[in-house]
């Protein structure tokens, strides 16, 4: 198990375009949250929640890690064994980073599944009709999906990020509002860095050892010395 989880969310690939759910403007104008991100929606509302994650698939091609993700690649590949990068974004900015074993508690978008067998694919950037004209499992022949965790659905990956978060020394949180996973919880009893662009209500930064607001690319220097030195020591 690693020392050290360094605990991502949407604030840190924000700085490369990917738009967060609350971003005004762009692609999430046309659909509503609720008819294509929560549980059931495929059954309700199969074709736009396909094309939603199709389309998002698509944007992500051209889209380019960030100094964060570039310098927690160049640290894990230092330390690839002391470092585990647990991740509740969908993205593969970790993966253009250099990164092989991220963590994707809440999927990966370049990946699809079957709704009822083990069926897992890496599609890239392509839409599920291109590879799987009738979007049937080809082991199965049930329905294909976007292997991407709706609200209201549980995350099998939640096991083994637990595992990594209950053996670490330390845990970094970079970019996320704790909303979704309640990071104070996640922190007790190890030595832990908070960074935000700002302060979040549902987090409460005095449980926090080190707590940084700045963009996750200015701030990523400053974290990067306090991990060396937390793994020197
Ligand atoms: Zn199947």
């Amino acid at each position: 198990m690693a020392k050290i989880v360094i605990f991502s969310g949407a604030g840190i690939s924000a700085e490369s375009g990917i738009p967060t759910f609350r971003d005004v403007g762009g692609i999430w104008d046309n659909y509503k949250i609720e008819e294509v991100c929560v549980a059931g929606c495929l059954d309700t509302n199969r074709e736009k929640t396909i094309e939603f994650y199709d389309k998002r698939r698509f944007e992500l091609e051209n889209v380019k890690p960030n100094k964060a993700h570039l310098e927690i690649a160049k640290l894990k590949q230092k330390y690839p064994n002391e470092i585990a990068v647990i991740t509740q974004n969908v993205d593969d900015l970790f993966e253009k980073a250099g990164i092989t074993d991220v963590i994707h508690i809440h999927g990966f978008l370049k990946e699809i599944r079957c709704e009822k067998c083990e069926f897992v694919e890496d599609i890239g950037y392509k839409k599920i009709k291109d590879i799987y004209p009738n979007e049937k499992c080809p082991k199965c022949d049930n329905l294909l999906r976007p292997n991407v965790v709706f609200f209201e659905e549980s995350a099998s990956l939640y096991i083994k990020a637990y595992q990594e978060l209950d053996d670490c020394e330390m845990i970094v949180v970079i970019g996320t509002s704790g909303g979704v996973v309640n990071t104070d919880i996640l922190i007790q009893n190890r030595y832990s860095i908070l960074n935000n662009l700002k302060k979040s209500i549902y987090i409460n930064d005095e449980l926090y050892d080190d707590v940084i607001y700045k963009s996750a690319t200015e701030a990523i220097d400053e974290i990067v010395m306090k991990i060396e030195r937390f793994l020197n020591v």
